[in-house]
Order: structure tokens, then C-alpha cells, then sequence
């Protein structure tokens, strides 16, 4: 008996080899038919033998390529089509119909072994891929993924490619970036004026000559420029600091050639290891050995280290000549400016900054930042989602309506929904300048091309002056009949964000510790407790608010919110060491502003009251980036103390409902140890001890009154390893559920995500969006 199907494959099976793989299996079982590539999915009809089609139908999942990841198959019975042999057939566009796009996918096995066999036609290459690995998000400029329509397209394949690509049973079959030195991109080394570096046998030796000689590099990847030198060289790696300016002490990653360089300054554990290793190739953040041989400037004042292995075969070549153990490698950009991505923009922009540019002809149609991912309490926690991840969608539970989510402002990231997709942008960075506006607007309607989606509604933070806000207005305003706007509160995104990701459909005691997030009061909020879902939330419990002095300004002078609690605990009698400290000038100033009240809103952040206790430490005054101040006391803490100091929860009067978290015992009992001289160590892990002490015995209490036992961890706060490592399972241990981040961040790079979720579930339910302040 005969049986004739058409199966539709949907999920991540384009460009990771899927078709060669059905082919195989097809003609392995004696079947005709064909496979092809369309906007809604992998299409494949086979007929045969019935018990060869079941096997068939069987081994598909079974047995799909590893890169691949099948969300659906439909398997639809008709008449026979009469086909007399197994075919992969063009790819077919349907209209208004999307798949999933796959990231940038790190060197593969078999890749490398060609590459480094001497015999091979590939030897060295720095441009071998094949359907398992190889550039994807970062050359793709619109679908189907069809090499015409990628930055591949500039190049002709010479007959030996063109052989094995269009060989069925070729590893590279269908490969779009398939190339080899006869045909494909090549390299070049550039002096950092843009001239030629003059001609060498081996561009890539050259490069690692002059790293070992102490120059700086600007190198082209896959989704933008890195800066690198050697990471040992404390002279090179000071003067890459000080040529990049601006950005103060921000810690450099690193690349080096295997885990086996990386253990030598770094501990990895195994979940670690095997995040190194994995197909996505993130940075991860290892805890720095003792004597670490990179050159301490490169992550100053940290702990630990952020490490990749390398992704692109190039790396690989430049790493395997490289005598150090690491080589610094760090975005090529200027200032808060996106990467950079272009030849000539790297060379207009870092010809200051770069001795040498190592340039290549392959075009990079997409911006992708490396990730950077932590090991919390053994669980991964994406910090920066970019590179090998974006743009895979996170599946929902429930179909969303067609949705732009805007994001906030720092580490901004957008979000579109369609079906049960939500697509998070690729990391874009802080929405402050013109640069980053544009980038983030192109990529807007990149990803509304790629995914065909047209959006009906626009989730914006509460936030008035965001650019992201004012963005969101801007688009409603062009075309008012067709977007609806919708405001959500910042701290419900962040909660809702962490519920969608870990698929909690019900309430639950949201904790979301930030620096900065709008209120529904005006204020700034940034320690709240909030009973959520995904319709609204009641604000619970929050720290009590204290006024910011010099509103923003506060924010990159911790030396401002550190006077403000000490004013808000001793008044004008501020002990005598702190105004010796910041000066009495400066420091009656501030106290002047306080006491009138003169710009200075009010927040409840526990972003700022890190500040502060940084300030009062004397650790930090003013920071070159955000949270500076608050990581660089998490590092000192000792983590053997378990001391903490006193802190106050009660009712407020007006609000019965509303819990204040009052730190004014805190700040006495540090300023007492301060006195006694205590290691500032010490002082450290007994602040942190508090905040771990106030959060669980708040979750207790909005438990008692509420019922409700599950509670869900965010904000950029919580990525504090200190805090989140005995947070969670301090609730754990008193019975709470405890959800937290894995795969979306838990900073402001994960509001999209949470705006995305919240208004699909409003505007789908019909439900009015209730907020309770
Ligand atoms: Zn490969
Ligand atoms: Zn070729
Ligand atoms: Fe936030």
C-alpha cells in the first residue's frame, strides 16, 4: 500500500540543515517527493511505501539536526502526486507568513577539523561554515533565509562550492554563506588611518604579531567590530582605557583560545563550562582566580572576569597564533554609540582608538553584540541577550495580538509579538543619543520585515521623557487609527517579564529591585513589592522614599544620595567625618537643596540606597557607568558574615494596605561600625545581609495577608549575586515558590518583553489595566 503526506514543519529549520536532513531521510527510505523552504515552515511531501512514511514521520523529530528546534508538524494525508524522485525545491514566499530566523551560531566540529587540516581546501579559512554553523541574524535582510537575500549575495560561488552546495548529500548543501578562499570574503589589516598595512603572506599572523608587540586592534566579527589587544599587557590594556575614554573603569571581556587558557585565571564550574562551549558562545562571567594573570585593569574592582571562547573561525586563527593566555575583546564603539559595523564607519570612528583595523569584506547587514550570561545560584541569567540568541522568539502560552513593545531606556531592547512569539530585540544599549535612536528605529522596522509583523498596539513605559515613550507617541501619532497606545508602569513589566518567562499564569508577590523606574504616583520607585498579575498589581510594600538631590545628577553622584540618608537620619548634624569628607560646601549645598525640597524627587530605588552605602563607605563618589557604585560593593562583601543591622517595617497611616521599608536604623548602625572601624568588607555583607533580611521578612508579611505564596524575582538589582543567591533560597526555605530569569534579562533589557506580555493579555481579555498605588 501507498501513502501520500505533506507534513509542515515549523519551529527553528531554516538554515541549520534541516533540508539536507529530510532529503537523506526521504531517499534513505525509498521515497519521492520534495522539500522546501517557505515563509510559513519547512514544506515536505513524501509518498511512498505506508510502513516508509511512518518510519519517515517518526524519524523526522527523532532524528532533526541539532542546531534544529521543532515547535510543530503537521502531517496532512491526500491522493498520490505521482513524483518520480526526492527533491529539494526552491523556496516558496507566502505573504503576511513568517518563521523564526536562527542566530549566529559558533564554529562547529567538523568546521574546525577542515579547517585545520592542511589537505583541506579550506585550510585556514577564516570564513568556513557550513548548515550547522556560520553567520545567520547577522546577514539575513529579509526572508525566506536564501543566500539572495543575505549580504552573501555580492559573491559568486566557484564551481567547487557551487558543487557542494547544491549536492544533496553534501554537508553544505544549501549553506547560504558557503564559501572558500577562491570565491568568498576575505581578509585584510588595515592601519588605523584606513591605508593598507602593506603586504603580508598572513594578514591574521601579522595581527597577532603586532597584539604580542602591544597595539591595539579593531576587529571585524559577525555582528560588529571588537577592540582587542593582549590582555596580560597592562601597558596596552591602560591605554585602550584611555583612548576609549568616557567609559571610566567598565569592565573588557576577554577571548581566549579553550577552556583550558581560561582555567588558568578563572574558576569555571561545569555549568559555566559548558556554557563556554555551547553553540551560542556567550560571555561568561568567571570568578577570577587569585594572581589572575590578565592585567587587573581589565574588569578593575571586580571579582570576576567576562570570558568567551571564540565563535567565528577567524577568532579561532587569530587565538591558536596568539602566544597570551587572552586577548582583551571589547565592542568597538565610541562612547555610548552603537557598534560598529561598517568598514569605513570603523575606520572613520576608530582611527583614534585603533593602531590597526582587521577588516573583511563580508558585509554585517544586522548589529549583534556578544551576550554576556551569569551562573545564579546554578541556574543561567542572561545579563545582556544578543549574539547566539536573538532574534529566537520565547514561545507564550497564549496567542498574542500583534504587538510593539518599546522597552525602556538603558539596555533597551524592543519586543513584537505575533501568534504565541514574542521576538525580544537583540541588545541596543542606552536610548540617550541620536545614534542609538536611529539604530534602535531601523532595527524596528527590520524585525516587522523579517517576522511580517504589523503591530496594533504600542506598549510604552510610564516614563514621560524617555526616548522610547516619545518615540511610541511619535508612531501613534502618524497613524492614530491604527496603533493603540499603552502605558505600563515599569516595576509590572519587570514582574510580568519574569512570569511569562517561567509561564505563571497566576498572582504572585512580585520583587522588583532597580535604580530607576516611573511610579504611578510621579515618584521614582525602584524597591517595591507588588501583588501582580498580569491585569494590574497592588503595591504592597516599597523602601521608604527619600528625596534625590539633583534628580539625575544623583544618579551618576552617589556622594549625593549618601548625604541624603545621613540628612534624613541625623538632620543638620550630619557627623563631622562626612562633611570633612565631601567638603562643607558641597556637602550644605546638598543640605540646602534637601531641606527646600529644590529639585529633588522622591524614590523608593534600591539602586540608589546601594549608592548611598557605597558613598558613605567612601568606596565610590562618582560613577563612569551604571551600578558602578553598588557593584563595587558587592565585591567587597565578605561573604562569611551573617551579622545584619536593624531595619524597621510598618504600616503606613494613610495607606493601610501600603508596608514601608524604613533602612533609618541601617544607616545609624553603619555610620556606628564606620566608626568602630569596622573593615568596610564587614560593613558590606552586613548592608546586604539587611536588604536579604527586609525582602524576605516582607514577602512573609504580604503572605499572611494575601494568601498568595509564589513570588517572582526582577530588576537590575537582582543580578546582584550576593542578593540573589541567599534571596532565593531564603524564600525557598520558608515554602515560597520562587520564580526568577533565565533566558530574559532581569535589568531593563527584559521590559520589552514584560510591556509585550501585559498588553497582549489586556487587550485579548478585554480587561482594563488596574493599578492600585
Ligand atoms: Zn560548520
Ligand atoms: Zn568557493
Ligand atoms: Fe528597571
Amino acid at each position: 500500500m501507498n501513502k501520500t503526506v505533506t507534513i509542515i514543519v515549523k519551529g527553528i529549520v531554516q538554515g541549520v540543515g534541516f533540508r539536507p536532513f529530510v532529503y537523506r531521510l526521504a531517499t534513505g527510505l525509498a521515497l519521492n517527493g520534495f522539500v522546501l523552504n517557505s515563509s510559513s515552515g519547512v514544506i515536505i511531501e513524501v509518498e511512498g511505501e505506508e510502513k516508509a512514511v511512518d518510519i519517515f514521520l517518526e524519524s523526522l523529530p527523532r532524528y532533526a539536526p541539532p542546531l534544529s528546534n521543532i515547535e510543530n508538524i503537521e502531517v496532512i494525508s491526500h491522493p498520490s502526486n505521482n513524483l518520480k524522485s526526492f527533491e529539494i525545491r526552491e523556496s516558496v514566499e507566502e505573504k503576511g507568513r513568517f518563521v523564526p530566523v536562527s542566530p549566529d551560531i559558533g564554529i562547529c566540529s567538523d568546521c574546525l577539523s577542515e579547517m585545520l587540516s592542511p589537505a583541506d581546501r579550506r585550510y585556514k579559512y577564516p570564513f568556513i561554515n557550513c548548515t550547522n554553523c556560520g553567520p545567520r541574524f547577522t546577514i539575513i535582510q529579509d526572508i525566506p533565509y536564501d543566500r539572495r537575500m543575505t549580504t552573501m549575495s555580492k559573491f559568486s560561488m566557484c564551481v567547487d562550492c557551487a558543487n557542494e552546495y547544491g549536492d544533496q548529500s553534501d554537508r553544505r548543501y544549501h549553506a547560504q554563506p558557503d564559501a572558500c578562499r577562491e570565491c568568498g570574503p576575505s581578509i585584510q589589516l588595515l592601519r588605523g588611518n584606513g591605508v593598507g598595512a602593506g603586504p603580508s603572506a598572513c594578514p591574521i599572523q601579522q595581527t597577532t604579531i603586532l597584539l604580542q608587540q602591544g597595539n591595539i586592534i579593531a576587529i571585524k566579527g559577525i555582528g560588529g567590530f571588537h577592540l582587542a589587544c593582549d590582555a596580560a599587557n597592562d601597558a596596552a590594556v591602560a591605554e585602550l582605557r584611555k583612548r576609549k575614554g568616557r567609559e571610566g573603569n567598565k569592565p573588557f571581556a576577554v577571548m581566549s583560545l579553550d577552556l583550558d587558557k581560561v582555567k588558568q585565571y578563572c574558576e569555571v564550574n561545569e555549568k559555566e563550562a559548558h556554557l563556554l562551549t555551547s553553540s551560542e558562545k556567550p560571555i561568561v562571567l568567571l570568578k577570577k582566580l587569585p594572581n589572575c594573570l590578565i592585567s587587573a585593569d581589565v574588569a578593575p574592582k571586580n571579582n570576576y572576569l567576562g570570558v568567551m571562547l571564540p565563535y567565528t573561525p577567524l577568532h579561532y586563527l587569530l587565538l591558536a597564533e596568539f602566544h597570551g593566555c587572552a586577548l582583551v575583546m571589547t565592542s568597538g564603539n565610541v562612547a555610548d554609540q552603537p557598534l560598529i559595523k561598517d568598514n569605513h564607519e570603523a575606520i572613520e570612528k576608530l582611527k583614534d582608538i585603533a593602531d590597526y583595523i582587521l577588516v573583511h569584506n563580508r558585509d554585517i547587514h544586522n548589529r549583534c553584540d556578544d551576550s554576556i550570561i551569569s551562573v545564579l545560584y546554578s541556574k543561567e541569567s542572561i545579563i545582556r541577550r544578543a549574539r547566539g540568541y536573538a532574534p529566537l522568539p520565547i514561545a507564550l502560552k497564549f496567542n498574542s495580538r500583534q504587538i510593539l513593545a518599546v522597552g525602556a531606556e538603558l539596555k533597551n531592547t524592543f519586543c513584537l509579538t505575533k501568534d504565541n512569539y514574542a521576538f525580544i530585540s537583540q541588545h541596543i544599549g542606552d536610548l540617550k543619543n541620536y545614534e542609538t535612536l536611529h539604530y534602535y528605529k531601523e532595527n524596528i522596522e527590520h524585525f516587522k520585515r523579517l517576522f511580517r509583523i504589523e503591530p496594533e498596539i504600542i506598549a510604552h513605559d510610564l516614563h514621560p521623557n524617555y526616548l522610547s515613550t516619545r518615540f511610541a507617541q511619535e508612531y501613534h501619532n502618524l497613524q492614530p487609527i491604527t496603533y493603540n497606545l499603552q502605558p505600563i508602569q515599569h516595576h509590572h513589566a519587570h514582574i510580568a517579564s519574569c512570569m511569562a518567562e517561567n509561564g505563571v499564569d497566576e498572582k504572585v508577590i512580585g520583587v522588583a529591585m532597580d535604580g530607576i523606574g516611573y511610579g504611578t504616583d510621579g515618584n521614582i520607585w525602584g524597591c517595591e513589592f507588588l501583588l501582580t498579575d498580569y491585569s494590574g498589581f497592588e503595591r504592597m510594600a516599597h523602601l521608604k522614599y527619600i528625596p534625590m538631590p539633583g534628580g539625575d545628577k544623583a544618579t551618576e553622584q552617589p556622594w549625593r544620595m549618601a548625604i541624603s540618608y545621613l540628612y534624613s537620619v541625623y538632620g543638620e548634624a550630619i557627623p563631622s567625618r562626612f562633611l570633612k569628607r565631601w567638603g562643607d560646601e558641597k556637602t550644605l549645598f546638598i543640605m540646602k537643596m534637601l531641606k527646600q525640597g529644590l529639585n529633588s524627587p522622591l524614590t523608593s530605588s534600591a539602586g540608589r540606597l546601594f549608592d548611598a552605602v557605597s558613598g558613605i563607605l567612601g568606596l565610590r563618589d562618582v560613577v563612569d557607568y551604571e551600578a558602578q557604585a553598588a557593584i563595587e560593593l558587592e565585591m567587597i562583601a565578605d561573604g562569611y558574615e551573617n551579622r545584619g543591622y536593624g531595619f524597621e517595617i510598618r504600616e503606613q497611616r494613610e495607606k493601610e494596605n501600603t508596608l514601608i521599608i524604613d533602612p533609618t536604623k541601617t544607616i545609624l548602625d553603619i555610620v556606628h561600625d564606620i566608626e568602630l572601624d569596622i573593615n568596610p568588607s564587614i560593613i558590606s555583607a552586613r548592608f546586604h545581609n539587611t536588604v536579604i533580611g527586609w525582602t524576605l521578612e516582607t514577602c512573609r508579611r504580604v503572605r499572611d495577608k494575601t494568601g498568595i505564596n509564589k513570588t517572582a524575582l526582577s530588576g537590575g538589582v537582582l543580578q546582584n549575586r550576593y542578593l540573589f543567591e541567599r534571596i532565593k533560597p531564603g524564600l525557598e526555605e520558608q515554602g515560597f515558590e520562587c520564580f526568577s530569569h533565565s533566558r530574559v534579562p532581569s535589568n531593563d533589557g527584559g521590559i520589552s518583553f514584560g510591556q509585550a506580555v501585559i498588553a497582549s493579555r489586556i487587550t485579548v481579555h478585554g480587561l482594563q489595566l488596574s493599578v492600585y498605588g
